[in-house]
């Protein structure tokens, strides 16, 4: 079943509505994390492909710009139907190139599609203003339109959603795009460029390169001045020399980066609901989320309960390929992947910290890691103040909300911070001193198509989703009119 799956995906790039291989013909392999097994080879685009993207995307721009907003959102709508219809399918294959389990992946379909429902929706609703000048001798027009032709890159943990946050607004806005998903998850962005097309998107407003060498696609492009967006969702590290990249050109920039994300539980917090909410904020997506709850900082009269009851939690949950049946924990991406999280870990059992369950990988085919409940971490342990991105979950204490707030802002990240009290005023007031971009309050989800998603400090800046998400694909315009009254 999975071989036939893999047999119905396009394996070729897309380039403005045809497909087609690499300029010279080069492929390179997809495998399957959970058995490190090879599941198909797709074509590696070429310097010449994405400037062959680039000029579609220029000479599609104009048209598409023009075409009626209602248009635009029953594309959106069509695709977004497509996606739900064939949801089993989608996370399945989803599943076998990233390794979530298979109930995770169907939630990201629904979390995927749904930025399109949302998108189609917002599309019909892009308003401007009209005024009298202040001087009263004429009126301002104020408008928006479309900021041209996008350059999106996403990255390999969320290989769906993270693509459809971006094309969902850029379609809404009318502008073209030209897609690099991440390497080591190609197959899902190649087919819902399949999917978009059969729902009507016209040939010329998407390409999607996939690739061996980011650079060789997006360096192109930026370097064009008619590419004049740019969306990323990756690390920090990466992100920052994008934003250099883009400075000759001055592109408008969407930075969706790392996380760091504090877990805050309170002495008056329900704890069913703080241990579930830690289950969710941290086993979502195997912990290989930038919203992933990456420290607990838990108040000391109730620390020794939480761990006990997280610990039995996260020692319950069922490890294994993300295609068996009650699974919850799949494998992590790669090779390299886990063996961060082993030196993380690692780190901090030699500082003094003690695994209550878990604490090291486990044996066999797959890049599978425990899920770890570590106490008695050390303010210096390397897990608090870096991205884990695995199924780990440090625990440390506090006495005074101050102090809460101290450790919660001890980061040079601001994605997000969780926040477990039944104290009305003390969640809004840690809500809002808190650093970061979002705030979960009593739930370990934030994300929503509705809302508007994106950090502060090395977090990056622009938001994706919500009546904001449309705004980053938009420029405004004024038009001055002289009326003699
Ligand atoms: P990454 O290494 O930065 O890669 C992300 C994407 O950028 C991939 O498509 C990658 O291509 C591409 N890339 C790498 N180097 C590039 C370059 N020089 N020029 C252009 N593109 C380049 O990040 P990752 O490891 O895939 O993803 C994990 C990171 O993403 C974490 O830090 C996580 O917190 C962050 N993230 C943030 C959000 C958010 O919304 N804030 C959401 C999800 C993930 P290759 O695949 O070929 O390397």
């Amino acid at each position: 079943m999975s071989s036939e799956l893999i047999d119905r995906v396009p394996k070729q790039i897309f380039l403005a509505g045809r497909w087609r291989d690499a300029a010279d013909g080069s492929r390179f392999a997809v495998q399957d994390p959970g058995n490190e097994q090879q599941l198909c080879e797709v074509a590696d685009a070429q310097d010449a492909d994405a400037r062959e993207a680039i000029e579609a995307a220029v000479a599609a721009q104009e048209e598409w710009g023009a075409t009626p907003p209602r248009e635009r959102g029953e594309i959106l709508r069509r695709a977004w139907q497509l996606m739900t219809d064939r949801a089993d399918d989608i996370a399945r294959l989803m599943t076998l190139e990233m390794g979530k389990s298979v109930e995770e992946s169907k939630a990201e379909v629904t979390y995927a599609a749904e930025f399109f429902r949302w998108f189609s929706e917002e599309a019909v609703r892009v308003e401007g203003r009209y005024g009298r000048n202040p001087a009263g001798t004429g009126r301002m027009i104020v408008t928006k339109r479309p900021v041209g032709p996008c350059v999106l890159i996403t990255p390999w943990n969320f290989p769906l959603a993270m693509g459809t946050r971006k094309l969902g607004p850029a379609i809404a806005a009318g502008c073209t795009m030209i897609v690099k998903p991440a390497q080591l998850t190609p197959l899902s962005m190649l087919n819902l460029a399949a999917l978009l097309q059969e729902a009507g998107l016209p040939d010329g407003v998407l390409s999607v390169l996939p690739t061996t060498s980011a650079s060789r696609v997006v360096s192109p492009a930026l370097e064009d001045p008619r590419i004049r967006k740019m969306s990323f969702t990756g690390s920090t590290e990466v992100g920052r020399k994008l934003v250099e990249q883009c400075a000759p050109n001055l592109q408008r920039m969407s930075m969706e980066l790392g996380g760091n994300a504090p877990f805050l539980v309170f002495e008056d917090a329900s704890l069913d609901d703080a241990v579930s909410g830690a289950i969710t904020a941290k086993m979502r997506n195997n912990g290989e989320s930038c919203v992933a709850a990456n420290r607990f900082h838990v108040h000391s009269s109730i620390a020794e309960e939480f761990v006990r009851r997280l610990t039995d939690e996260m020692s319950a949950l069922k490890v294994g390929h993300g295609t068996e049946d009650g699974v919850k924990v799949g494998p992590l991406i790669s090779a390299d992947q886990r063996d961060k999280v082993v030196e993380l870990v690692d780190d901090a059992l030699s500082r003094g910290a003690r695994a209550t369950t878990g604490g090291k990988p486990v044996d066999g085919e797959g890049f599978f890691y425990a899920p770890t409940v570590l106490t008695d971490v050390p303010p210096d342990a390397r897990i608090l103040h870096e991205e884990v991105f695995g199924p780990v979950a440090p625990v440390t204490t506090f006495d005074t909300e101050d102090e809460a707030l101290r450790l919660a802002d001890d980061t040079e990240f601001g994605l997000v911070a969780y926040l477990f009290t039944r104290d009305l005023d003390r969640a809004i007031r840690v809500g809002e001193r808190v650093s970061t971009g979002m705030v979960g309050i009593n739930t370990g989800m934030v994300s929503n198509a509705a809302a508007p998603f994106g950090g502060v400090k090395q977090s990056g800046f622009g938001r994706e989703g919500g009546d904001e998400g449309i705004e980053e694909y938009l420029d405004v315009k004024y038009l001055a009119l002289g009326l003699k009254e």
